[in-house]
């Protein structure tokens, strides 16, 4: 049973997005024309965090920690989480001295990509930023993170949340190598990489079927993490909480638009449910159902849902 809404912290990365749709991509020293140009908000963390808001209905109880330089980009970004009425975007978001992110993406005609990440100011943000926040996070339920920022500040980030007694979800996208990583699973609580991801991160070549699902996440359990959740794609989920494995399937979707930032739809749509105090697999339900809206639709947030269609969904 879900109670009232509370807090949900994201530590992470926020980028302007600049998307050429082209017919082919141009080969060295070729140039071309672009048949169309848009620019979206973009970067896992901010992602993530517009889903939550886009659930939520305090989006105030959304707090956002991350760096933006001292440019449009940067002021941009700040005013959208403003316009968003995410908490305090101008204490939490820092100007720093480096150029804000910024990814350059290239889709052919194919829907294929190519992109050019300038990870800009992410890379400045710093376990200093997470302190300067940690009052107002630490009066939040759910604190997320990914991999988009420096790691020393992510596994700082989890290890004060998990003190804190907050449930710590760690996305470990894009994939980076970890030493040792039962160092900082040991402050999850709920752990969401995809099949690559969850794959790469126990030296194995790939998870071909539900079995490879269940073992890999049994060994990321081993290493420490209370709950892991490794998403599937068209599959669902397969998840492992309380001790035991379960398959989650998502419902078959009738056409797949567009599946880029699927993965932070379902993460940002968890962060919420548990929020709200659903238990884990009904959490799960509701956000693969979040994740196969994002699907149908063009781009990453832009094709997310909102509370309105939640509440159709649920009825
Ligand atoms: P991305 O990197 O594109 O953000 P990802 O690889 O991190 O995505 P996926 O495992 O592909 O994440 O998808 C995340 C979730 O999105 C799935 O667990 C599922 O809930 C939903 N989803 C993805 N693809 C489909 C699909 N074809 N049909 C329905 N739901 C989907």
């Amino acid at each position: 049973m879900a109670n009232a809404e509370e807090g949900v912290a994201i530590v992470g990365s926020c980028n302007v997005d600049l998307f050429y749709y082209v017919d082919s991509f141009p080969k060295s020293g070729e140039t071309m024309f672009a048949k169309t140009y848009e620019e979206h908000f973009g970067g896992k963390g901010a992602n993530q965090a517009l889903q939550t808001i886009k659930l939520s209905s305090s989006p105030e109880k959304v707090i956002f920690v991350g760096c933006v330089g001292d440019d449009k980009n940067g002021r941009s970004i700040i005013n959208n989480f403003k316009e968003q009425g995410v908490n305090n975007p101008e204490k939490h978001i820092h100007v720093v001295d480096a150029t804000s992110g910024i990814a350059s993406i290239t889709v052919d005609s194919q829907g294929c990509n190519q992109i050019i990440l300038v990870p800009g100011a992410n890379f400045k943000v710093l376990p200093e930023h997470v302190d300067a926040s940690f009052e107002d996070i630490k009066k939040c339920k759910v604190l997320v993170c990914q991999n988009e920022i420096p790691f020393a500040t992510t596994q700082h980030a989890l290890k004060r949340a998990h003190e804190s007694g907050l449930i710590t979800i760690y996305n470990p996208a894009p994939f980076v190598k970890v030493e040792n990583l039962s160092e900082v699973l040991k402050y999850v609580s709920v752990f969401v990489p995809n099949e690559v991801e969850a794959a790469e991160l126990v030296n194995k070549d790939e998870i071909k079927n539900t079995e490879d699902a269940k073992q890999i996440a049994q060994e990321l359990h081993s290493l420490g993490a209370k709950t892991v959740i490794i998403t599937l794609g068209g599959n669902g989920v397969m998840a492992l909480h309380n001790e035991e494995i379960v398959h989650v399937p998502v419902e078959k979707v009738e056409k797949v638009v567009d599946t880029t930032g699927a993965g932070d739809s379902f993460v940002g749509s968890l962060s919420y449910f548990l929020s709200c105090g659903f238990e884990m697999i009904q959490a799960i339900k509701l956000s693969n159902f979040s994740a196969s809206v994002s699907v149908q639709g063009e781009g990453t947030h832009r094709s997310y849902p909102d509370r309105a269609c939640l509440e159709k969904h649920k009825k």
